[in-house]
């Protein structure tokens, strides 16, 4: 069969996401192919006006169509509270579990070495001056529980040294319907390690 350049490309595309394989590529494309050219048009549409509209909030890093962000312009937020997090998607996740209602700082990186990731100086730098205009009495760090997580947690927690602000990192252990017998050690130590008291009133 003589090659299709254009095919041949859109699976290339669709081997750039994060997960996908050859095989996904290919059915992916297969699948925009057998669509009507209105729905394909769309499809090019949206991508084209995400990409417009879609940025960083200025202030705390998370994707907007807006400046400031509504994370950051909601005044029924408490601004007292500040939850640095590695990226975008990790705002969202927080905002869809609803346990968290301050502001947020968005770090756009993560501390790998193995993988030569820095957390970019001006997120770092845009943290002190939040930190440094007032108003901030907690700095969350909810990095994700694993060794690239701590680094970064470590790193913001250098580069925040001296400011009037305290510290916090948010638990982590047993997952909500998780199984002891089937925790992995790690996770177990730290559960223990961040066990929160407990009594009967609070039940
Ligand atoms: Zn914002």
């Amino acid at each position: 069969m003589d090659s299709l350049p254009y095919l041949d490309q859109l699976i290339e595309r669709f081997r750039a996401f994060p997960g996908v394989g050859e095989k996904s590529a290919r059915r992916m494309a297969f699948f925009l192919l057998q669509q009507p050219t209105p729905w394909v048009e769309s499809l090019a549409e949206i991508l084209r006006g995400a990409r417009e509209h879609i940025h960083p909030c200025p202030i705390c890093g998370a994707l907007t169509d807006r400046d400031p962000c509504p994370l950051c312009s909601d005044p029924g937020r408490r601004s007292e509270l500040l939850c640095v997090v590695e990226t975008p998607e990790d705002c969202i996740a927080l905002e869809q579990s609803g346990v968290f209602r301050g502001r947020y700082h968005v770090l756009g990186g993560r501390v790998s070495p193995l993988e030569g990731e820095q957390i970019p100086p001006e997120r770092l730098d845009a943290l002190r001056q939040r930190i440094q205009d007032g108003g901030i009495g907690e700095v969350i760090l909810a990095m994700n529980p694993r060794v690239e997580g701590d680094l970064t947690a470590f790193t913001v927690q250098e580069s925040l040294a001296g400011l009037p602000v305290k510290l916090s990192r948010l638990a982590c252990g047993l997952p909500v319907g998780g199984s002891i017998g089937f925790a992995d050690r790690v996770t177990l130590h730290v559960a223990m390690e961040a066990r929160q008291p407990f009594s009967s009133e609070e039940i």
